[in-house]
């Protein structure tokens, strides 16, 4: 599945290494979907109806500046729903496993 994230940006999302005391605020404010349905980035389901509105949220993020600060949060936050910086819930289970090894060894 394309997540619409290279491998670098990927790396870069689970290799970043700012403290988690960021501003929401801050990165909310350059969000490309801060003006859209926040229903298109929260469907009901991953099948029929669902996968074309998960690609529409994940066509928002492509072009997003806070898509990396995004995606950071919802790893730190274990947001479980939605899709957040371009990644679906799917997607996102995996990236966190990844994140949090790597935060591991980072602290170890
Ligand atoms: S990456 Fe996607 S979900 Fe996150 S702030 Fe940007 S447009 Fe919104």
């Amino acid at each position: 599945m394309d997540t619409g994230i290279g491998t670098e940006e990927a790396t870069l999302a689970l290799t970043w290494t700012r403290s988690i005391e960021w501003d929401t605020d801050d990165w909310r404010k350059s969000a490309a979907c801060k003006d859209t349905d926040p229903d298109l980035f929260f469907p009901i389901g991953t099948t029929g109806h669902a996968v074309d509105q998960i690609e529409a949220a994940r066509a928002v993020c492509i072009s997003c500046d806070a898509r990396d600060a995004c995606l950071e949060f919802a790893l730190s936050t274990n947001q479980e729903s939605g899709v957040w910086g371009g990644t679906s819930e799917e997607e996102r289970r995996k990236l966190r496993k990844a994140w949090l090894a790597a935060r591991r060894r980072r602290s170890a």
